[in-house]
């Protein structure tokens, strides 16, 4: 029944416009006077904060995050930037430093280069990329500080070349007034951080306002109201994803550590929510994967929340073998894949779909959440079938450089004459005879 249970699970995962919390749900009541659905509130606010900008965007952030900003307190202060900085831990900065020397090193290598090719004598095609102007970044405020983001986001774009980087974040103790995460920024030389956050934010980004410009794309994870406002400006700006709760496969076989496995599977729950399966054709780990489970469990800070997504979203499903294990997993295609067997190798190979893999008995996802160099913004929900990981990549849009001499022209005027009248486009036909023919 592994199928049916993982149909059933991704169901239960996908990002949906109906799951808010009972507090939620009372903000809402108390913000709009009216029970509106995610979608209905977030279509409401970007809606006013594009015919209204900043006064919108404030309104907003006083109602949702209780934080009543003028509109010169919305961008954080260069000092405050700098404050943070000169007051963070230096070991703290010292890592920050080492994992964005792994981004940097990952991300240059994997930049797309321009290709230019010769096909003829006379022709010259090229594919080009060039970076994005500006962009803006969600980093989430509510629930914890993500300073991991910051890094995970911002150096992607600047490796890409993208001349400005717009940040926004609530107005938080765990946002915009975390000390971390600011200090990340000026270790990275971000200046532009802003103090909102929410769909106000994504609205404000995307449409501008005086306070905030306009940006040509927005990416980094948030809430639901974030990813629903997200899919609601894509087209006015480009966006990365609309991403759900996080996931992640364990595959795993006789040779794994059963507290190794364990310890992925409550990594991944702690996200809360967060969805951790593990796949094993070995009876024995489930077993032993289980007792670890319990025993790990009473250890963390957040073992409650934790163990609620497991009881909700976690599975230990038992698989014929190691192709059965691989054809789910790809089926699932999940977040995070984590191969914990003799031959993580040859497993990956039979498997198209996941947005990160890790490999080995000693590659827990953490590494890439916080420092491998490859970014944790993925694809989640089944969407890695068709989207990709964010990357340095995702900051470049290409385009198409065309140049024929005069020959080269003459050359290929037949077809495109041909063409061009079977399409009763006369006036392309003519563009190319008038230079044929002179
Ligand atoms: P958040 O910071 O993304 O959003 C908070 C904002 O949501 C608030 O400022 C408010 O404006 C808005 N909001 C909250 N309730 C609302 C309501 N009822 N109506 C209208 N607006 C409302 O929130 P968060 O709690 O920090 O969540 C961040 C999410 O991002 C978490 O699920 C976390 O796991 C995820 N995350 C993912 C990654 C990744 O890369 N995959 C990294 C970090 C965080």
């Amino acid at each position: 029944g592994g199928e049916a249970f993982l149909a059933e699970m991704r169901e239960k995962l996908s990002p949906r416009g109906d799951l808010v919390s009972p507090r939620g749900r009372e903000l809402t009541q108390a913000v709009f006077g009216k029970p509106l659905t995610p979608v209905e509130v977030v279509e409401t606010i970007c809606r006013d904060v594009q015919n209204e900008g900043t006064a919108a965007l404030l309104r907003y952030t006083a109602a949702l995050d209780r934080a009543e900003l003028t509109p010169e307190a919305l961008r954080v202060p260069a000092a405050d930037l700098a404050e943070a900085h000169a007051s963070a831990d230096p070991e703290f900065l010292q890592s920050i430093r080492n994992i964005r020397d792994n981004i940097v090193e990952f991300q240059s290598a994997i930049l797309h280069q321009d290709v230019t090719i010769e096909p003829k004598p006379g022709v010259r095609l090229t594919q080009r990329y060039v970076p994005m102007r500006r962009v803006g970044i969600c980093v989430p405020g509510g629930a914890a500080a993500y300073p991991s983001t910051v890094l995970m986001t911002a150096v992607p774009a600047q490796i890409a070349g993208v001349d400005e980087i717009a940040i926004v974040a609530p107005p938080t103790p765990f946002g915009a007034y975390n000390a971390d995460m600011l200090a990340t920024c000026h270790e990275l030389g971000v200046t532009e951080v802003y103090r909102c956050g929410g769909a106000q934010a994504v609205a404000a980004m995307a449409y501008g306002c005086d306070v905030l410009p306009a940006v040509d794309k927005i990416v980094g994870p948030g809430n639901l109201f974030v990813a629903l406002a997200k899919k609601h400006v894509f087209g006015t700006v480009d966006i990365d994803s609309f991403a759900g709760p996080s996931e992640v496969i364990v595959i795993a076989d006789e040779t794994a550590t059963p507290a190794f496995v364990a310890a992925d599977l409550l990594a991944q729950a702690e996200h809360s929510p967060g969805s951790a399966i593990l796949i094993t054709w070995d009876e024995a780990l489930i077993e032993s994967v289980q007792q670890e489970l319990s025993k790990q469990l009473e250890q963390l800070d957040r073992s409650d929340l934790t163990r609620d997504a497991l009881a909700d979203f976690g599975a230990l499903i038992l698989v014929r073998d190691a192709q059965h294990a691989c054809e789910l997993t790809d089926s699932f295609a999940p977040e995070h894949l984590q191969i914990e067997t003799s031959d993580p190798e040859g497993q990956i190979a039979q498997i198209r779909n996941s947005g990160a893999a890790f490999l080995g008995h000693h590659t827990p996802v953490a590494l890439g959440d916080y420092a491998a160099g490859p970014s944790h913004v993925l694809p989640t929900g089944g969407t890695c079938r068709w989207a990709a990981g964010l990357s340095a990549n995702s900051f470049l849009r290409s385009g198409s450089i065309t140049q024929f001499n005069a020959q080269a022209t003459q050359a290929i005027a037949g077809d495109v004459i041909r063409l061009a009248e079977k399409e009763g486009l006369t006036a392309h036909a003519n563009s190319v005879s008038i230079r044929s023919n002179s």
